[in-house]
């Protein structure tokens, strides 16, 4: 397959805007980037979207194939086969909104998995998917009722490797309390020092990366000493633990648009949305102290699927500038997923994951919402207009009745 894209304007992270510019594609990958003028690819296929804008594929950090806000109980606990067409409808809503590579933090079931080996193979359509399966979690703690119980070092550590032979390739630690499960604290440390220390020893042993599920409190201190690569959430990260996290090298990846959804959305149960207020309220002032302390920011929806403008909005409140805003969708999230060597940039040598835009996201943050195509590995998914929004979710969907019995509730 060999191709070239003429852009009206190439917007990258590192080179910043390249005006009429052409992207030569060949087997997936980037062979050339150079002005329309200067170009002699006679006889190559050019695909036209000279009065539009391009932009390296979004890496989205955090999100979820079958869970989509509102009553995570009862989505976790849905009978396996709606949530396996949970998962195909939301692989199709991210890679449309231009996420051409997720970080899946957390799919009862080893959803993620299954779904990414559907993607890989063709049948459905979806993003690049880097699985961590169901989050390790201890008895009651947030998201048991979807996640890896373990309770001790020699469980937890069982944990990882259960994982590493299901295929995960991060591993997602529920290292403090949640606002989406009941009864949970998000400032509590929710395992103990010694079984932190032990997932972060027995990853680093398996080759995996660790990423923490941490609001804030003493959690955040010991999964710093345990080596985790980043820190989901954050609302409640000090200053002092914001320094410490820039000086360990980790990511932050924000998650803001999840609480923006949960706090006015009617389905959620009142105890989630009540917290997710009490971080909303924190998380713009944590990212603008993040910022200055130079902690490496990436991007989460965290299902909230697909709704990129939402993250970029808030980076740009709390004073990111325009260009940082998309190093942080693209370059960032590809630098903690370690794929920054085929993804994250509009460059020669990269992979082909490309995003098509209206209009030019560094004037408005909007502009990410404007995605009217979508190139992964340079294959083209054209994106439907106007996209319906029953798409984003499968609130459509009826309700069910939950078939395993509630969930032991934490509190
Ligand atoms: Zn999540």
């Amino acid at each position: 397959m060999h191709f070239a894209l003429h852009a009206g304007t190439v917007i990258d992270p590192v080179a910043g805007a390249l005006p009429d510019h052409i992207i030569e594609v060949q087997d997936g990958t980037i062979t050339a980037v150079s002005p329309a003028a200067d170009w002699s690819g006679s006889g190559v296929p050019v695909h036209d979207a000279s009065t539009l804008v391009v932009v390296p594929g979004f890496v989205d950090c955090h999100d979820h194939l079958t869970i989509s806000g509102g009553d995570e109980v009862e989505q976790a606990l849905r009978p396996f086969a709606r949530q396996a067409v949970t998962a195909t409808v939301v692989a199709r809503t991210i890679i449309e909104a231009g996420i051409t590579t997720v970080r899946t933090l957390g799919d009862a079931d080893a959803m993620d998995i299954k779904a990414k080996r559907a993607i890989d193979e063709g049948k459905i359509p979806g993003p690049r998917i880097i699985p961590a399966v169901a989050p390790i979690t201890r008895t009651g703690g947030h998201a048991h009722f979807m996640g890896t119980v373990a309770d001790g070092e020699d469980a937890v550590r069982r944990a990882v490797r259960q994982h590493l032979a299901t295929g995960a390739r991060w591993i997602k630690v529920m290292a403090s309390g949640g606002n989406s499960t009941p009864g949970s604290d998000p400032m509590v440390q929710e395992f103990t020092d010694a079984e932190l220390l032990a997932v972060g020893d027995e990853a680093a042993r398996a080759g995996l990366d660790v990423t923490g599920h941490l609001h804030g409190g003493p959690a955040v201190d010991t999964a710093i000493k345990a080596g985790f690569r980043s820190i989901e959430h954050g609302a409640f990260l000090t200053t002092e633990q914001l320094d410490q996290i820039a000086e360990a090298g980790m990511w932050l990846v924000s998650t803001v648009g999840i609480g923006r959804a949960v706090a006015d959305d009617p389905t959620a149960p009142e105890f989630y949305r009540v917290k997710a207020q009490r971080a909303l309220a924190r998380r713009i002032q944590m990212l603008r102290e993040a910022r200055a302390r130079g902690v490496k920011v990436a991007i989460g929806c965290d299902g909230n699927h697909g709704k990129v403008a939402v993250e970029a909005d808030a980076l740009l409140e709390a004073g990111f500038a325009p260009l940082e805003v998309l190093r942080s969708l693209t370059l960032e999230g590809a630098r903690l997923c370690r794929t920054d060597d085929v993804q994250g940039t509009v460059e020669v040598g990269k992979h082909a994951d490309l995003v098509v835009l209206g209009s030019d996201p560094l004037a408005s943050a909007s502009s990410y919402s404007d995605v009217r195509a979508v190139y992964r590995y340079g294959q083209l998914y054209p994106v439907s207009q106007p996209r319906s929004s029953e798409r984003l979710s499968d609130q459509h969907l009826t309700r069910e009745p939950v078939v395993n019995g509630p969930a032991t509730a934490g509190a």
